[in-house]
């Protein structure tokens, strides 16, 4: 039977950038023990008195159909939330829950773009992106920021893409590059949107894993509350991957519209997983420093131990539970090293070509195994890059 184009060409033809992650797992199902630190996961699971509300509220019932834009307690809670973090006057009527902030992104992206718009987004980017804005039938167009930059993107070349295109998605606290974009770059955004009538997509998951500097909303700028669609999620700030429970936030017509696609795809969110996620909310920010300790304790780690050796380069490692590291140095390929330290050490890291071109050369680390585990794995890395890098100038000079 014929399949669509949309869904047999959601990734564009070629990897959907985890194929070193998989090689992992299929190496540790095989028995091989693997370091993997691929995927952004903690290593903590959701703590035990969010599961407890969880568990409570389903056995108090709420396992019906629960409203399909979300309970209004946790609608309320997370416009609260918003409004004191970012000062933008925020209800009920400019949040939808959404099954995880991945869902958001996809309904974010139907409801600020008609089939075939094109679709803006930087890369180095979260490799779900340009199948997810496939998905949603947008043309995707990338904009590449540069190393030199620190990953930064350039105004100027989004501003060269714009004309024509219905929207940009940008993410802050980045993942994969750990970069927090600053006021500068994201006033300058603001500034080709309001020019071009661009929706601004802002996916924020990693609001609450800020190393250095603010997290500014862009939402929070002049002009933009009224074209900016956030996406946000508990996965991250509250260690509940599974629990998939995230929202987007938008002008109250946008919402309105979006509450109608959910009730036309997702049908919502489970009652007691927003109950859960409304607990989780009220708990506080100390509760969410401590699930980001690990990340900020292990960059201070990662931190010392590259400034001992200079092969390997760290990106400003200013947020999120990832490093990006610049292995340019050993001459290889991002996937060339992922793939020979996997192959010889059993250490899985991802190529930052998973994340698109712009990343080539790097890797990036999630800093989601134990201390130790990670100390010694980053070790091992760096050792390996250095061997590459003798090897491979040894080579180079035999070739000169
Ligand atoms: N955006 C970014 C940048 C991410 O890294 C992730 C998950 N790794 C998501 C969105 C989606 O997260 P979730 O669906 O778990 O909320």
């Amino acid at each position: 039977m014929h399949l669509s184009q949309r869904i047999t060409e959601l990734t564009g033809g070629g990897s959907d950038g985890w194929d070193l992650f998989l090689k992992a797992r299929r190496m540790i199902a095989e028995g091989t023990p693997v370091t993997e630190l691929t995927i952004g996961e903690h290593d903590i699971r959701t703590a035990a008195p969010i599961l407890q509300e969880m568990h409570d509220t389903a056995l108090a019932g709420h396992t019906g159909y629960a409203a399909v834009p979300g309970t209004q307690d946790l609608r309320d809670t997370v416009a609260r939330r918003i409004a004191a973090r970012t000062g933008v006057p925020t209800t009920a009527e400019n949040v939808l829950i959404t099954p995880g902030g991945q869902a958001a992104l996809f309904a974010a992206h139907v409801a600020a773009c008609d089939p075939g718009d094109t679709a803006l987004y930087i890369d180095p980017y979260y490799a779900t992106y340009p199948g997810t804005l496939r998905g949603a039938g947008t043309v995707p167009q990338v904009i590449q920021a540069r190393a030199e930059d620190a990953f930064q993107p350039r105004a100027a070349e989004i501003a060269a893409h714009a004309p024509g295109a219905a929207s940009l998605l940008i993410n802050t606290p980045n993942n994969p590059t750990g970069v927090v974009y600053s006021d500068a770059t994201l006033r300058g955004i603001a500034e080709v949107c309001l020019t071009h009538d661009l929706w601004l997509i802002s996916d924020e998951v990693y609001d609450t894993q800020v190393w250095e500097g603010t997290h500014l909303s862009p939402r929070a700028l002049p002009g933009m509350a009224a074209r900016t669609l956030v996406v946000g999620s508990m996965s991250k700030s509250h260690a509940m991957t599974g629990s998939r429970c995230g929202w987007i936030i938008g002008p109250e017509e946008a919402i309105s519209h979006l509450i109608t696609l959910a009730t036309h795809t997702t049908y919502g969110v489970p009652g007691f997983i927003q109950d859960a996620s409304r607990f989780a909310l009220t708990q506080g920010e100390a509760f969410e420093a401590e699930i980001a300790a690990p990340f900020l304790r292990r960059r201070a780690l990662a931190q010392r131990m590259l400034s001992q050796q200079n092969t390997v380069g760290l990106v400003p490692a200013q947020g999120a539970m990832y490093l990006m590291l610049d292995i340019r140095a050993t001459g290889m390929s991002g996937e060339a090293f992922a793939n020979g330290l996997l192959d010889s050490h059993h250490i899985a890291v991802m190529p930052g070509e998973s994340f698109g071109q712009a990343a080539a050369g790097h890797v990036r680390v999630a800093m989601t195994v134990a201390d130790d585990v990670f100390a010694a794995a980053l070790q091992t890395l760096m050792t390996y890059a250095a061997e590459r890098a003798q090897h491979n100038g040894v080579v180079r000079d035999i070739q000169t």
